[in-house]
């Protein structure tokens, strides 16, 4: 089971690490993801598992990447009990290494707005956005934080793909400095997190989230407060379907109702929900509030 901690350490720093490996490789087998793709959705899948860790109850936390590059949008989205999905609007696409011999996330996502939206059991959900700095997703999460929620913040992201185009390690973590703390507490964290060997070497030598979290403080002394699981989960099923088809009106139902079947693929999870005539026709019925006169 793939876990997500919360931890505390010395000077009042906070670290939140998952570790994601069979949830982004779940995710880039269900959109048959190419690698520079599956890296992009893999590590926005991550950070909105990271950006759930405070969340309760019914809470949820959606995060979307609008990029101008090949990619296109990408969407992730993490409840507080750990169900965690998203996908890319294009999970073909794959570039050329980049110079560093590394997946060119950057590249593919482009230039952009990064959105944060939270669903808090309020009235309206918390939204904020900032440009993207780079698409790499970590220095563009860090500087959301930074910029929008006034919370100066450390985040490393990673996702390695094997040359066979699966996922074999995955994962990140995130340290906040409380607003207002000593700069110098801040400055000592990026250097100490820029020491340490990248993410996915972390996770593909037998780390969990809790040492994740111990390795991103250092000599901060990590106290692991909370640790729940995650995992890829959609939470589409047939009801939902027809309740879009309901949005849809009489008019569109009846053209579906037309063509005999109407074919919904959910874009999350790749689900396919074939709905035949006999569940079009209840579904214009529901609509117009009535059934034809029993015979
Ligand atoms: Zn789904």
């Amino acid at each position: 089971m793939e876990t997500l901690v919360r931890a505390i350490g010395s000077e009042g720093v906070l670290a939140f690490a998952c570790v994601t490996t069979h949830l982004v490789e779940e995710a880039r087998r269900r959109h048959g993801a190419a690698p520079t793709a599956a890296a992009a959705l893999g590590r926005a899948l991550t950070a909105s598992s990271l950006l759930s860790a405070t969340l309760e109850g019914q809470q949820k936390v959606t995060l979307r990447i609008l990029g101008d590059g090949p990619l296109g949008g990408i969407v992730a989205d993490t409840t507080a009990s750990g169900d965690v999905r998203g996908y890319v609007q294009n999970p073909t696409v794959h570039l050329p290494l980049s110079s560093r011999r590394k997946l060119d996330v950057g590249g593919a996502v482009g230039r952009g707005t990064l959105h944060v939206t939270k669903e808090l059991g309020l009235r309206w959900p918390y939204h904020g956005s900032a440009p993207l700095v780079s698409g790499e997703i970590a220095e563009d999460l860090a500087y959301y934080l930074a910029q929008s929620e006034q919370v100066p913040s450390v985040v490393s992201l990673g996702v390695l793909v094997e040359p066979d185009g699966r996922v074999s390690a995955a994962g990140g973590f995130m340290v906040q400095v409380m607003p207002g703390a000593d700069p110098q507490v801040l400055d000592d964290l990026e250097a100490h997190v820029r020491s340490l060997p990248p993410v996915t070497q972390l996770v593909g030598q037998g780390l969990s989230s809790a040492d994740l979290a111990r390795a991103a403080l250092g000599s901060l002394q990590a106290r692991i407060v909370e640790e729940r699981p995650v995992r890829y989960r959609c939470t589409c099923s047939r009801e939902r379907v027809e309740g879009v088809l309901m949005l849809l009106g009489a008019e569109e139902v009846e053209s579906l109702l037309g063509e005999g079947r109407a074919e919904v693929r959910c874009r999350f999870c790749g689900e396919t929900y074939v709905l035949r005539r006999e569940a079009l026709q209840e579904i214009l019925w529901r609509l117009r509030g009535s059934r034809p006169p029993v015979a």
